[in-house]
């Protein structure tokens, strides 16, 4: 099998968070990131946020990107920076509105540029933080109209919507499996998916098996990421490193579908060295395809049927642990 893995560029960034608020290493530039993606065993595709530095250029990623041995999966516009804190689709203010929107056309016309399939939208700040802030009704008549507008926009490309139940807002609009295919179920167009992260669903609650199924069956599983946490945050930590059963019935799902897609990596390696944690992940993920091979696809099927646990987990611990 030829799996394709790819990463969000942001994990070879440095970060800063409330506390070190001047960051847990020098910043790196994009190029730099780039060149780091770049030294990851069997990584392909980059995710790349947008807008960059304005003295790199289109063509300058490009020409990183090739000397990486890298492409383009896709593009995420920043609608959650300090500029949209109340919202980008969702802002009360309508200017700023506009300007999501036209970040997001932009974000667009670099994917086709760089030979990307989809603008992801992760809308942050769309959704409040205090009972009686938001009117709910119109909240969620602009998270749609917001994704709407930019899938007709660009009928040409994919649009999805990472959704996640909150941080930076304390409660994001798109926030669960449910929620987003009801969205995108009511925009009605064929563009507009969902990306599952492995670590949203997690902390949001939900089984993330059951939610890659549950947004197969719509047809919108358009994307996915992994990664892990301890189930209260979205610590965006090593995938397989805490939940490795559940990141398998993950991909037993996936592959169980014939859904056919990157394996991508959303990870933050605030204290570790990005390198040997995206290494690692894949490594991961590779003895995640290897058991795959290795499971007992039959024997699984009728202790799903007969919802025999104890023979079910002992298929897939011998599928991945070893007999
Ligand atoms: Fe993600
Ligand atoms: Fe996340």
């Amino acid at each position: 099998m030829n799996q394709k893995f790819g990463a969000g560029i942001w994990h070879f960034a440095n970060y800063v968070d409330r506390y070190a608020t001047d960051g847990y290493g020098e910043p790196r530039s994009l190029l730099e990131m780039i060149e780091m993606a770049g030294t990851v065993e069997d990584l392909s595709v980059v995710d790349i946020n947008y807008p960059w530095s304005p003295d790199i250029s289109v063509a300058q990623v490009k020409e990183a990107l090739d000397r990486a041995g890298l492409g383009v999966i896709g593009i995420t516009p920043e609608i959650y920076t300090r500029e949209f804190a109340k919202g980008a689709f969702t802002n009360p203010d309508p200017g700023i509105r506009r300007r999501a929107n036209e970040m997001c056309n932009e974000a667009a016309d670099v994917v086709r540029q760089l030979g990307g399939t989809y603008v992801k939208l992760w809308p942050g700040q769309d959704g409040w933080d205090y009972p009686f802030q938001v009117d709910y009704k119109t909240l969620w008549k602009h998270s749609r109209e917001g994704v709407g507008e930019l899938a007709s926009q660009n009928s040409d490309l994919k649009l999805v919507v990472e959704y996640k139940p909150r941080e930076p807002r304390v409660h994001m609009s798109y926030d669960s499996v449910a929620r987003t295919l009801l969205g995108i179920e009511s925009i009605g167009l064929p563009n507009v998916g969902i990306l599952l992260d492995f670590g949203h669903a997690l902390y949001g609650g939900e089984s993330p098996a059951d939610s890659a199924q549950l947004a197969i069956d719509h047809g919108r599983l358009f994307g996915m990421d992994v990664n892990d946490n301890l189930r209260g945050w979205d610590d965006d930590m090593i995938a397989g490193t805490v939940h490795p059963m559940e990141l398998f019935e993950f991909f037993y799902t996936l592959r169980k579908n014939a859904w056919e897609g990157v394996w991508q990596l959303d990870q933050f390696p605030f204290r570790e060295n990005a390198v040997e944690a995206a290494n690692m992940a894949i490594g991961f993920l590779k003895k995640i395809e290897r058991a795959l091979d290795r499971l007992d696809w039959n024997a699984m099927a009728e202790a799903q049927a007969r919802q025999d646990a104890v023979a079910a987990n002992r298929l897939a611990q011998e599928a991945l642990y070893g007999a």
